[in-house]
């Protein structure tokens, strides 16, 4: 089965409408209607929010998500469940959901908050002061629990089994890198994964069929001189003309030395002196940044490169560049699967156009436009991108959560970021109608078929 859909439109904004028709899914406009009515319902959102909100009163950093780790597995074991646990310190890998024995697709959240302070005054905002769910994970694990709760009412019908993949650290330290070494994708032929995402329209739902977010690494230089006074710079060799001369020269790499149709992002972000007087020259200056690449090439010219450059021009200065540092886990590109995205977007379409005769694109229920979209990628990272390789059949969704009128368009890690819940139900109806449609195509023979031509044309694949 292939997806025909046609860009309609691309007017300044990053998003290519997309024209899919129901009919090309194994499940019917009538399954789609129905799941998302469920996950509407009363009692579906009543959880949902109920969850999302709880989780949001106690975001936790990296690797220390114990509590919201405790309280994930307590509502699994209120949903009948089962798990095991842990994985990757906190994370937990849930059910298997559905038949004894068949294939396996995963559907993932992640668990970590940010160290930033929440500005807004919700009534369950973060009760620790400096944590905060500033990316939305916490609508991510309460989405996943949605669909937990659709899959579990389908149980009994349906062709293979489900996994839910609660990980923790995905802001940095690669935890789904974590939870493969110590076996989470055992069995998994697919994964899927949604992020919400303010910068697109609320009810929007996009994708796209290959490289989706950029490969990220973190760096730290230190220009080191000869510090001395402020009146007398012929006696000194000063660190911070040369670092600022190393900043100008660190722009030719993207600018100079890399295709213009090959995306890449060289970014200085803190220039350190330390501590000092106004009239002292210090002995050396800390730069700090990230860089940022959609193809692995790129992304280690970019690595080599700055440390070209800035030893170089620091020399220049008469000073050197010393301790260069890269993060412990940089983040590959995140390259989704072309059958697997294809399908997504006919789960989408379907859930957005299901019950409406199927021509529509206004959506469900007032919320939101209601589109499925093909998206630019972005060059923003996340550590779904160690999946990929692992699992072929990879892809990743963001969920438009931004509304103006509900002043949901702050951007991810800002301390005024907030989440349109009303999107989580679909969230949730799209996580499990894209693991109950794969698995009806794989029994069908149609994913794997799938599958099989996309592997043929090419295989391939950090942090929000
Ligand atoms: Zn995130
Ligand atoms: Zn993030």
């Amino acid at each position: 089965m292939t997806t025909r859909f046609r860009a309609l439109l691309l007017t300044g904004c990053c998003l290519a409408l997309l024209q899919s028709t129901v009919a090309e899914t194994v499940l019917t406009g009538a399954a789609f209607a129905a799941l998302l009515e469920e996950a509407r319902s009363p009692a579906s959102v009543e959880a949902i929010l109920r969850w999302r909100r709880h989780l949001h009163t106690i975001p936790e950093l990296f690797f220390e998500e114990f509590n919201t780790s405790a309280y994930v597995r307590q509502q699994l074991d209120e949903l009948g469940i089962p798990y095991t646990y842990p994985l990757g310190i906190t994370g937990i890998r849930a059910g298997p959901i559905g038949a004894a024995e068949g294939p396996v697709i995963a559907l993932r959240a992640d668990m970590d908050g940010l160290p930033i302070t929440e500005e807004l005054d919700l009534p369950y905002k973060s009760t620790t002061r400096g944590r905060m769910h500033a990316c939305g994970h916490d609508g991510h694990m309460a989405m996943l629990l949605g669909a937990a709760r659709l899959l579990k009412a389908r149980e009994a019908s349906l062709p293979g089994r489900v996994v839910l993949l609660f990980q923790p650290a995905e802001e940095g330290l690669g935890g789904a890198r974590r939870l493969i070494a110590e076996g989470a994708l055992e069995g998994v032929e697919a994964i899927h994964g949604v992020h919400v995402m303010p910068s697109m329209p609320a009810g929007t739902i996009g994708t796209r069929p290959s490289t989706i977010m950029a490969a990220s690494d973190r760096f730290a230089v230190t220009v080191r001189g000869l510090g001395g006074h402020g009146a007398l710079p012929h006696t000194t060799r000063d660190p911070v003309l040369a670092a600022s001369a190393v900043v100008m020269a660190l722009q030719a790499i993207v600018s100079r030395e890399t295709s213009p149709i090959d995306s890449a992002v060289v970014t200085v972000s803190r220039i350190n002196t330390g501590p000092g007087a106004a009239n002292v020259i210090p002995e050396s200056v800390e730069l700090v940044g990230t860089i940022r690449a959609l193809t692995a090439p790129t992304f280690e010219r970019l690595h080599t490169r700055l440390e070209q450059v800035a030893a170089g021009v620091a020399a220049a200065y008469g000073c050197t560049a010393e301790n260069v540092t890269w993060s412990a886990v940089p983040y590959p590109p995140t390259q989704n699967e072309a059958a697997m995205a294809a399908l997504v977007l006919d789960v989408a379409s379907g859930l957005l156009q299901g019950g409406q005769g199927g021509e529509g694109d206004e959506g469900q229920g007032g919320a939101g436009p209601g589109r499925a979209v093909v998206v630019e990628p972005m060059m923003a990272a996340e550590d779904f991108s160690f999946y990929g390789p692992a699992v072929k059949q990879a892809a990743f969704t963001f969920l438009g959560t931004g509304d103006p009128a509900l002043g949901t368009d702050a951007g991810l890690h800002t301390p005024r970021f907030a989440l349109d819940e009303t999107q989580l139900p679909l969230g949730a109806a799209l996580q499990a109608g894209v693991a109950l449609e794969w698995l009806q195509r794989r029994a069908g023979g149609q994913a794997g078929a799938e599958a099989g031509g996309a592997e043929a044309e090419a295989g391939a694949r950090d942090e929000l």
